[in-house]
Parts: structure tokens; sequence; C-alpha cells
């Protein structure tokens, strides 16, 4: 495609250049064309001048051929006076005609008079017979010639005629008059044109030109039948004619004469150069002017081009966009659904945990009373047996009319069985299922706490010591709290039962806007493999059926559901101490 482009490209700058080289080669060709037929005109308006210059003088020389003064110096060349006279006339008639010079040439050639006779360069005495002007005029016809003369070394044009004897044409030829005309002066009107002018004769020597440096060189290579012939005639005097080298091929020319002269003009070749540039640079100013519209109408397309495509792109991104939006939506419905579907199944499993949780909250109190059967056993069992005692004794003391033994008795059997209500009192509320929510007072809570497991303490010979500030209310449910309270003091009696020391305290105190209940033992602390999971539910060191590893997960469970908080940690003199932040109600 690029390739294609610029063989493309390289084409049309081919064609220009084509274009550009065409118009200058027509121009060029024009102005040649124009020229020439300019150089033609102005030849035609100089040849007439040169050919009546020629022809004004054409028939001097006959009707001189009549002059008496001619015939009879002729006729007796020894006569001084006849030479004489003769010379006068042809001076008087030289100075009227305004020509170069006139002189007679007997049979021989011999000049026997001339106008210039009385200079230092004339003619009187020399031969010219050589000249062929000379032998046409002896053979009785006007002999005409151009050439240098040989004594003046100055151009001019022969006219020579023939002198008959009598002065009558017909008769015996006794000599030659040759007029000489000077063509200087019409060479002299071309010194002002610009374009080359030259006169060359037949066999195209230059012999008169407005460029000096062309006189006497040929226009071609000279044969050698002429330069032989230039020799003899000395028409150029012994001038060694060469061959012009680069005169311009364009050129006009027109006959003159009867020598068969060719009058030429070789126009400036700077006008055809300037035609040639001229034409180029207005063919190169229209290609530019064409390139240009042309670039700017391709420019304008390929920015239409453009638009479309980039209109087209963005409809297209448009569209994919759609596709897009379609595509996320249905994703995040998908989505969605699988999100309510999950939420559903967390709600299911939520509440499973709540049963779970209350279950399990339920199977920790009932595994506590389990635990705790045992101590309340023996509670019970101990008023029972008082009670039973006293009533045995009471009647006995009734039989023996002893009323105020029996009502001791019976006053004692009142504050056994108050006792027994007070416990069972206590156990029924424990084992209670639902939760309420109340102010809650927890001197009370851990005063029945320790109150439920007073005989178990007393049983394994262990003191409990009770620090409880009154007055310090918190939300939640009593039987809760004192589930926590009983299952930590439960777990400090199990840490001192078999040790030397055997004491507990629990001590309820305000710690800012919270309760603090602490629960410290002296037994053996909690050990480091076992406090990472103290919580745990299951989690337990004790023998099986002691222990179910369930107290502190709930207990813990219950604290936080209350906003409160279950630490545990060992003491630095021994035992470990478990803590209870309970956060105070408001205005408490
Ligand atoms: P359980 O009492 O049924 O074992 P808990 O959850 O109440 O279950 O107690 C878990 C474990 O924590 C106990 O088995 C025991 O190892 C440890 N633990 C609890 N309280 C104390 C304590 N006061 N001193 C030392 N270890 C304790």
């Amino acid at each position: 495609m690029r390739a294609k482009k610029s063989l493309l490209l390289l084409l049309a700058l081919l064609c220009a250049l084509a274009m550009i080289a065409g118009s200058w080669l027509a121009g060029s060709w024009r102005a040649r064309a124009e020229l020439q037929q300019q150089g033609l005109r102005q030849l035609q308006l100089m040849a007439p001048d040169l050919q009546s210059l020629l022809q004004k003088y054409e028939t001097l020389p006959f009707v001189l051929g009549f002059q008496p003064d001619l015939i009879e110096a002729l006729a007796r060349p020894s006569d001084r006076a006849a030479i004489t006279r003769l010379n006068s006339t042809l001076q008087t008639i030289q100075q009227q005609a305004k020509v170069g010079a006139i002189y007679v040439m007997d049979r021989d050639g011999l000049t026997l008079g001339a106008s210039n006779w009385d200079q230092p360069l004339g003619f009187v005495g020399k031969n010219f017979s050589y000249r062929p002007y000379f032998d046409a005029a002896l053979h009785g016809r006007a002999g005409r010639f151009y050439g240098i003369g040989t004594s003046t070394s100055e151009a001019g044009y022969f006219i020579a005629q023939p002198v008959y004897r009598n002065g009558s044409a017909g008769g015996p030829v006794t000599g030659v008059v040759v007029v000489k005309i000077s063509l200087a002066e019409f060479e002299r009107t071309w010194s002002s044109s610009d374009d080359a002018i030259v006169l060359a004769d037949r066999s195209g020597v230059i012999f008169l030109s407005n460029r000096p440096g062309w006189i006497y060189r040929s226009l071609g290579p000279l044969d050698a039948d002429t330069e032989r012939q230039l020799a003899h005639t000395q028409q150029y005097m012994g001038q060694r004619i060469t061959p012009l080298s680069g005169q311009p091929d364009l050129y006009a020319t027109q006959p003159v004469g009867q020598l068969g002269w060719q009058l030429m003009l070789f126009p400036r070749q700077t006008r055809v150069l300037r035609a040639g540039l001229q034409w180029a640079s207005a063919a190169t100013l229209l290609l530019a002017c064409v390139a240009l519209s042309g670039w700017a109408v391709h420019q304008r397309r390929r920015r239409l081009e453009e638009r479309s495509a980039s209109r087209a792109a963005l409809q297209q991104a448009a569209a994919e966009l759609d596709d897009k939006i379609v595509e996320r939506t249905r994703q995040l419905r998908t989505t969605n659904q699988h999100l309510e579907n999950k939420y559903a199944k967390l709600q299911e499993t939520e509440h499973l945990l709540r049963s779970t949780q209350n279950e399990l909250v339920q199977a920790g109190k009932l595994a506590m009373l389990g635990q705790m059967a045992t101590g309340i056993t023996h509670e019970l069992n101990q008023p029972l047996a008082a009670i039973r005692a006293f009533a045995d004794n009471a009647r006995i003391f009734l039989e023996r009319g002893q009323g105020e033994q029996v009502a001791g008795n019976l006053g004692h059997i009142s504050e056994a069985s108050a006792r027994m209500g007070a416990i069972i009192g206590q156990l029924k509320g424990f084992a209670r299922k639902d939760e309420t929510m109340a102010a809650v007072d927890l001197a009370a809570s851990v005063r029945a706490s320790a109150f439920l497991l007073e005989s178990e303490f007393r049983r394994h010979d262990v003191r409990l010591e009770i620090d409880a500030a009154d007055g310090l209310k918190v939300t939640g449910d009593s039987v809760r709290i004192e589930q926590v309270l009983i299952n930590l003091l439960r777990n400090a009696l199990d840490a001192v039962e078999s040790g030397e020391r055997r004491e507990v305290a629990i001590r309820l105190a305000r710690d800012g806007d919270h309760a603090l209940v602490g629960i410290s033992d002296s037994g053996a602390g909690i050990p480091e493999q076992v406090a990472a999971h103290l919580f745990e539910p299951f989690f337990t060191t004790k023998p099986s059926g002691k222990g179910l590893g369930l107290g502190l997960a709930i207990s813990s469970s219950i604290v936080q559901a209350m906003n409160g908080q279950l630490t545990a940690h060992n003491q630095a003199g021994g035992g470990a101490r478990f803590e209870l932040r309970l956060p105070l109600q408001q205005g408490a």
C-alpha cells in the first residue's frame, strides 16, 4: 500500500517534471518561431536597402563606359594629358556619386586611371587582372564582386563594365571601368542591433557583420575548390577563412543581390531562454496550484474520513458499553441473587446458632445444677434431718407436757424449713429458661451465687472471702449473671480443691463507669497452653464427668451479650484471677 503510494507520487512527480520540461520546450519553440519571424521581417526591411544600395550604382560603370575621356585614355594610354584628364574626370564623378573609387584598366588589367590617383594607395599602375570582375567585363559582361581591396585593404563591392572602342556596345573591348562601393556605411546601421546580423557570400563566408569576430569566418567548412578560388581572386586578401564555431542554429535569412549573398540575422538566444523560463515557471506555478488544491481536497477528504471513522468508533464503543452494561447488570443481578440466597442461609444459620446457644446455655445451667446437686442435697438434707429431730423431740416434749421446749423446737423447725425454702427458691430461679432484662443489683447476685455454693466450699474446706460493694447496678438478667459468677466460683473451687492453701476471694468494686467483679484463687493458675483455649467451647482439662468445657464459653457469650468483658490472667503471687467487667446502669 505504502509502496504503491510512493510509486504514484514518483509518477506524478515525473509527470510534473515532464510537463515543466514540455512547457520549457514549447515556450522556447514558440519564442524561436517568433524570433525567426521577427528576424525575417527585419531582414525583409533591411534587404531592399542593401539591394537599392547595390543597384543604385549598377548602371554607373555602364554609363561611364561611354565617357569620352575613358575611351580616349584607353585608345592612347601613353598620352599623359589624356590620362590626367581621365583621372580628374574619375575623381569628380567619384566625389559626386559618393562611391569608394572608380578606376579604368586596359585589356591586361593594368590600371590606367583612378579616382584616387593622387592618394598614396592609389590604384594607378596596379594590375587587377586576377579579379573575376575584370575577366567578366573583358568578355562583355557586367562583373560584380565583393572583396578586400588589395592596395587599400578596404572591403568593397566592385561593379565592372567593359569599355568599347568607339563607345558603342558590341565593338571591341578596349578596357574595363570599375566602380567600388563601400558597404561600411550600411554595416554601420547594424551596430545598434542586439542581434547578430551578417552578410555572407555564396560560399558561406561572412564578409559583413556587426560582430567583428565573425567577419571572414565561414558558416560551414569550405571545400577545396572554393578555397582555391578565394586564393586566386584574393577576394579576402589571403585572409584565412575558418569555420565559425558555436553560432546559434536559430537564424533568419534572406537572399540579396546578384551574387548569391545571404543576409542573415541571428536573434539573441537569451530571449529564447527567457521565454522557455517564463513558460516553465508558469507551468510550475500552475502545477503547484493544482497540487495545492489537490492536496487541500485530499486533506478535506481525509478529515471527513477520519471524522466518520471516529464517529463509527464512538458508536461501536457506545454499543460495546451498552453490551457491557447489560452483561454487568446481569452479573450483578446473579451476584445479588447469590448474596440474597447466602443472606437467607446466614439468617437461617444465625437462627440455628441462637437457638443452639440458648440450648447450650440451658445445658450449661443444667450441667452446673448437676454439679451442684451433691452440695444441694447435702444442704437440704441437713435441715431436713434437723427438722425431723426437732419434730421427734417436740413430740416427746409434748408428751411430757414441756410446752416451752415444744415451742422452741417448732421455732427451730420453722427456721430450718425457711432455709430450705430459700435454697429451693434460688434453684428455681436459676433453672428458669427465659431471660428478662432488668436492673440487677450486683452485690445481691454475688451474695446469692456465694450462698448457692456455700456448702460446697465448706465441704471442701475452702475459705471464701466475699467483699461486695453495695449499690452497683447493671442492666441484664440476674439469673444469667449468677450463672456466670457460680461458674467462675466453681472453677476457682476446683482449682484450689487439692492444694495446700484453699482460698477463693470474690470482690465487687466500681471501675469507672463499669462494675468489676474479680474472682481470685490460690490454685496453680492457668497453664500457658490452656490460656489460648480458655474460652473455647468443650475445652476442659478436667476428667470426664466432672467438666464439660462449656462453662467459660457460655459465660463469655453471656457477658458479651451484656456489652461486658470476661478476662483471665495469672496472679503474681500464684493462682488465677478472672475479671468480669459490666457497664453500670446510667445514673447509677
Ligand atoms: P470445665 O470447668 O467444665 O472444665 P470451663 O469452661 O469452666 O469448663 O473451664 C475450662 C478450663 O479452664 C478448665 O478445664 C480449666 O482447665 C481451666 N480453668 C478454669 N478456671 C480455672 C482456674 N480458676 N484456675 C485454673 N484453671 C482454670
